[in-house]
């Protein structure tokens, strides 16, 4: 009998330093690399397929995708700063106008948040023209969180989610357009499933129970 079958093979391409979102400092890290294999007797033969490439923290073991290695901390910092900002920002108007309503104290919260994690420093009145300009153009929410999402630690991503669900939630109620895009905002970010899971459960204890409007 001939025993054939298919394997996922790592192999590391590349070493060297990088700023690990995690440890937040400069660790050593490995590029690695997944092929799927056909195997005879177990021995991989020939390579099939890449499945992916990732990039793992030899301090934390922590993975991220391999863009993070483009992250500079001295270089990129302002820049990474600025798509920040744009991202909270974007998408914490988008969460607002995802019930098609926007009250006085969700734009409160939204002007808090935005200024706190967002680091910023906008008035009520540069939100509000702000508001106009993001219902005037009409972009996706993954615009700009897409440039940041994937190479925040998953605490970072974690506040992200967090400050959507409490602008979400500042009308009362949470809806189900507004759960869908803060699915989408962790989806975007390569949030595990799992992850946005625990944190909506935490939210909603001790039954998760989302109104229809
Ligand atoms: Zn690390």
């Amino acid at each position: 009998m001939i025993i054939f079958g298919t394997r996922g093979v790592k192999s590391t391409l590349q070493e060297g330093e990088f700023m690990c979102p995690q440890c937040a400092t400069t660790k050593p890290y490995k590029l690695k690399k997944v092929t799927k294999f056909f195997t005879l007797y177990f021995i991989p033969l020939i390579p099939l397929e890449r499945l992916g490439e990732y990039v793992e923290c030899q301090s934390c073991k922590g993975t991220f995708v391999p863009r993070v290695l483009d992250y500079d901390p001295n270089k990129d910092k302002n820049e990474f700063q600025a798509h920040y900002e744009q991202a909270m920002r974007h998408s914490m108007v988008l969460i607002m106008l995802a019930d098609g309503e926007i009250d006085a104290k969700e734009m409160e919260i939204v002007l808090k948040i935005i200024n706190k994690f967002g680091h910023n420093n906008l008035t009520l009145e540069e939100l509000e023209n702000y508001v106009h300009q993001v219902q005037a153009k009409q972009e996706p929410v993954q615009t700009y969180l897409s440039k940041i999402g994937p190479s925040l630690n998953e605490h970072g991503k974690e506040i992200i989610v967090k400050c959507a669900l409490s602008v979400a939630a500042a009308d009362g109620n949470i809806g189900e357009k507004e759960i869908r895009m803060i699915t989408e905002m962790a989806k975007i970010m390569e949030m595990p499933p799992s992850h946005l899971k625990g944190i909506f459960h935490e939210l909603t204890k001790p039954e998760p129970e989302f109104s229809n409007n």
